[in-house]
């Protein structure tokens, strides 16, 4: 009876351990009940940092956040722009934010700018450096002047 006691005590204490190690933050170990500190029994180091950075990056979404190191500017099928890690590709069929977004969360969009979009009206009389206007009435910018746009849709190449 003592060691299932204890158990729970000795991974919660070896999660604090590597959640110093990881900078961050102690309230991510403190807000695991019992059954969530079971079903780390037996796991490794690494695994156990790779689930305390997975919580971080859910409560830092939940708060609108970005999580750490998502810094890249990506485009969602579902979403529109959003921000994700860096080595994901230019444009993704769904993302970790739809969800939040579906459940009427905030989600930070990075900046983007009306050159880059199919919605963008350009200038006649100076394709190139003047200002345009935007086909699904979002406002008229510069073509390279950055902003947050939800209606932002990249240009691609369709085969
Ligand atoms: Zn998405």
């Amino acid at each position: 009876m003592a060691p299932e006691k204890t158990a729970p005590a000795t991974i919660r204490a070896r999660l604090m351990e590597l959640a110093e190690l990881e900078c961050l933050e102690p309230a991510l170990v403190h807000r695991l009940d019992d059954t969530d500190l079971a079903a780390c029994t037996g796991l490794g180091d690494e695994v156990l940092t790779a689930y305390l950075r997975a919580l971080d990056a859910a409560a830092k979404m939940d708060a609108g956040m970005a999580p750490t190191g998502w810094t890249a500017a990506r485009y969602c099928r579902l979403c529109g722009p959003v921000l994700l890690w860096p080595d994901c590709p230019p444009i993704v069929l769904a993302c970790p934010w739809c969800f939040r977004r579906k459940a009427g969360r905030y989600v930070p969009r990075p900046l983007v700018q009306c050159a880059d979009c199919v919605h963008f009206i350009r200038c006649e009389r100076n394709p190139l450096g003047g200002g345009g206007d935007c086909s699904k009435g979002l406002g008229g910018h510069w073509p390279k002047q950055r902003h947050r746009c939800d209606g932002f849709e990249p240009v691609e190449d369709r085969p």
